[in-house]
């Protein structure tokens, strides 16, 4: 329960970058309130395992991980809402955070609301999500055993969410839009080499076909024209991320993408508005990259506020 409506720090979002910045404006002793829309942990929270964050020589579970830096961030005294943050007013100094749970004011905002599924917008996506669409393996796969089912996109995430299917799924069919993968060399030689795992190069999926549940894919190969259908039983959409920004349009300049513009040291072209995480401009969309962006806006942070304070 919150009953304070004014706090020095404001940090919308509670994902790395989010929390990481808890962390920090919280041990500052700066009186913070972090708001999350849905769950603690972000993104990462979806990975089954995080093999490339510093510090967990054997990996982690996204989830885990996600978990442990809420507990380590609100130890010292971070307050968190869950509400939708639906905009940001600036007033004679004070910045009015609007949410569903009602206004708040901050000397400061950190905006780390990160990104979310990019969907592919074709025929069928949206009726059947939750029916044999889905965007999240970690979380969806146990539906699928012994079922076949496809993965469209070639990155990272498309190729872990793969890697993560074939335990479960009798086959696992990457539908990709080139011949080559974006994802990192050491995940694509786990894919080359997993027995039922299988590729459509320069591909692209048109429709999503079924009855209840999906039943078929409607699929065109890119060089040649050539239509075909693929019979399965799921198919996971793991296409990239888009920024959570559209609640910021009328306050902040968002890039073609949709981010988020800063200085280094994570400010934006409002004082006292900084941006840290996946929405920022060329972000390398990575945990730890998203965390460094927090501690940064949240050190500059304090720098603002006992400035306005002077
Ligand atoms: P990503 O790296 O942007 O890859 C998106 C993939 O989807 C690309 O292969 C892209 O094709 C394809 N794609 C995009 N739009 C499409 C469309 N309309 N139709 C068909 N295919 C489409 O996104 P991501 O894999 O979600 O990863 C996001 C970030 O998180 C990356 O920085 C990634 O490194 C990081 N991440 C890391 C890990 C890890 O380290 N294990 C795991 C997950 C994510 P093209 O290749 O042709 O562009």
């Amino acid at each position: 329960m919150i009953n304070n409506l004014n706090y020095e720090v404001i940090i919308i979002g509670g994902g790395p970058a989010g929390l990481t910045a808890g962390l920090y404006t919280s041990r500052a002793r700066l009186n913070s309130l972090l708001i999350e829309e849905m769950g603690f942990g972000g993104q990462i929270a979806n990975a089954e395992q995080v093999d490339n964050y510093p510090g967990f020589p054997e990996g982690i579970s996204g989830f885990e991980l996600g978990q442990l830096m809420h507990q380590q961030a609100t130890k010292y005294g971070l307050n968190t809402l869950l509400a939708e943050a639906t905009g940001i007013d600036l007033r004679e100094g004070q910045k009015v955070v609007r949410t569903t749970e009602g206004n708040f004011t901050a000397k400061a905002v950190i905006i780390a609301s990160g990104s979310e599924r990019r969907k592919l917008g074709i025929p069928g996506e949206k009726k059947f999500t939750g029916k044999g669409v889905s965007y999240c393996a970690t979380c969806d796969a146990v539906f699928f055993k012994e079922k076949s089912v496809a993965v469209a996109g070639g990155g990272d995430a498309a190729i872990t969410e793969a890697l993560h299917l074939t335990r479960f799924a009798s086959k696992v069919t990457v539908i990709h839009r080139r011949d080559q993968l974006r994802a990192t060399p050491i995940l694509q030689e786990k894919a080359f080499s997993a027995p039922n795992m299988a590729f459509l190069w320069n591909t692209i999926v048109e429709e999503i076909e079924g009855g209840d549940l999906v039943q078929r894919i409607r699929l065109r190969q890119v060089k040649t024209g050539e239509e075909s259908t693929l019979d399965i039983s799921g198919i996971f959409i793991s296409v990239g991320l888009k920024p959570n920004t559209d609640y910021l349009e009328d306050i902040l300049p968002l890039d073609a993408a949709g981010n988020i513009t800063t200085d280094d040291r994570m400010e934006t072209e409002i004082p006292g508005i900084f941006a840290a995480g996946d929405i920022r401009h060329n972000s390398a969309m990575q945990a730890i990259t998203a965390a460094s962006d927090g501690a940064t806006a949240a050190i500059y942070a304090q720098k603002f506020v006992t400035e306005v304070d002077k």
